[in-house]
């Protein structure tokens, strides 16, 4: 299946996920090159290797530098290291394979008018909103439960306007999927609005996540000898990234997999056994998933099983009261601020380096603090300061359309104003 087929269709027709045949692979010398060069260099030529063909080499640069346009920090914090991934315009990690996604589908569209439906419980919506907001040729229509997802979340997609619509259901988020899914199934609809998901297992949002893997070990001062990540996870799209990067040559020595109470996967690595269960409500709310949608892929990745992943990856899994536990501390040793899921990244890293002290430890810190501050603050005992990208959207007007739990009534609202356009 060829890339364009597998970042349109989201899904193979036959059910499961796809995943590249093969995956372009780097030298240790080569890598050490492009090190040198900078991490500029080197995300460059990974990228080209990942997207061209059927991209050009071109356009793969202008891709790179329009999505990628803030900062990914690496930070020394105590002994180890923390890779910011939260500066993008929704201040969370999503924002990199979102908008990465979003202009991959502008450029390997046939230029035609696209429009994208996504069903969102929060976090989801607003990073692919903004990630298609001002796209030419794309639309976003947003379905989310009304009054159900946080007023912070709800504004960073109902303020943007333009080609980003809003649509307030009155119902739940099983609901909006379900209204969604309805929607992918209808066949005028799917013609007369080009209709296509941006899901969080789209390839096209997965792929590019292997991006900062390379960045943050060319970030490195000193090459590591023995290098770990710890990954906070919840559908596991960030740490399959990870795996793929390793495959593709990095020196990486082995990813945790950090998790919140719901820990099917540790469970898995421990027991062999695979157990999908319902999720539980934690404060690392982002990764509260009892079923993740991409362990397909790690079993694919290592038909080993268990044993196999158990080699490159362990699981540790991080409670609610060590979160909080971890926030005070390190603000308080530190005057660092880590958001919920960041904690359990660090927390986990942090049991793992007790076994192994001469590892490079690298936590990846995929929301800004200020997005959780019912969580952050009472912890820190302070009020955050509140990031330019998330004052702007809370100056904006707000729009949003009440629609009811119908697929009649999302139909019309779909087509209407497609009609009103022709
Ligand atoms: C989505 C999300 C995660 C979990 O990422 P997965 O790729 O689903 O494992 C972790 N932290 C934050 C802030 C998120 O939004």
């Amino acid at each position: 299946m060829d890339l364009r087929t597998a970042l349109f269709g989201n899904q193979p027709p036959e059910g499961g996920l796809y995943l590249p045949r093969a995956l372009p692979r780097f030298t240790l010398g080569e890598l050490r090159e492009l090190r040198a060069a900078g991490s500029d260099a080197l995300l460059e030529e990974v990228a080209r290797r990942l997207f061209a063909p059927p991209l050009s080499g071109d356009a793969v640069g202008r891709i790179l530098r329009a999505a990628l346009d803030f900062p990914l920090p690496l930070v020394p914090l105590a002994d180890a290291w923390v890779l910011e991934l939260f500066h993008g315009p929704t201040l969370a990690f999503k924002d990199v394979g979102a908008r990465f996604m979003a202009r991959l589908m502008a450029e390997l569209g046939d230029g035609g008018p696209l429009t994208v439906l996504v069903a969102t419980s929060g976090d989801t919506g607003s990073a692919v909103a903004q990630a298609f907001a001002g796209l030419p040729g794309a639309r976003v229509v947003v379905l989310f439960p009304d009054g159900r997802v946080s007023p912070l979340q709800e504004r960073q997609f109902s303020t943007l306007g333009g080609n980003v619509r809003a649509l307030a259901v009155r119902g739940s988020f099983d609901d909006c999927q379900r209204l969604a899914k309805q929607a992918f199934a209808d066949p005028e609809l799917r013609r007369r609005l080009r209709l296509t998901s941006a899901n969080s297992i789209n390839i096209g949002r997965l792929l590019p996540q292997v991006l900062y893997y390379f960045h943050a070990w060319a970030e490195l001062p000193r090459e590591p000898s023995e290098l770990l990540f710890s990954v906070p996870s919840g559908n596991f799209g960030n740490l399959t990234a990870g795996l793929l990067a390793a495959r593709m040559g990095l020196p990486v020595s082995g990813f945790v997999a950090a998790t919140n109470a719901n820990r099917v996967v540790p469970d898995y690595l421990e027991t062999g056994r695979y157990q999908p269960a319902a999720s539980v409500r934690t404060l690392a709310t982002a990764m509260d998933v009892g079923e993740p949608s991409n362990f397909e892929r790690m079993r694919a990745l290592y038909p080993g099983g268990a044993e196999a992943l158990g080699a490159d990856v362990q699981g540790v899994v991080v409670g609610d009261d060590v979160i909080r536990e971890t926030i005070r501390a390190v603000h308080g040793e530190h005057g660092y601020v880590l958001d919920p899921h960041g904690a359990v990244a660090w927390a986990a890293l942090g049991r793992v380096l007790r076994e192994r002290p001469a590892a490079t430890g690298v936590a990846l810190a995929t929301a800004h603090p200020a997005k959780f501050p019912e969580v952050v603050e009472p912890v820190i005992g302070r009020p955050l300061e509140v990031p330019e990208a998330l004052a702007a959207c809370l100056a904006r007007e707000r729009r949003v359309e009440p629609l009811g739990a119908r697929f009649d009534a999302l139909r019309e609202a779909l087509l209407g104003e497609d009609a009103e356009e022709v």
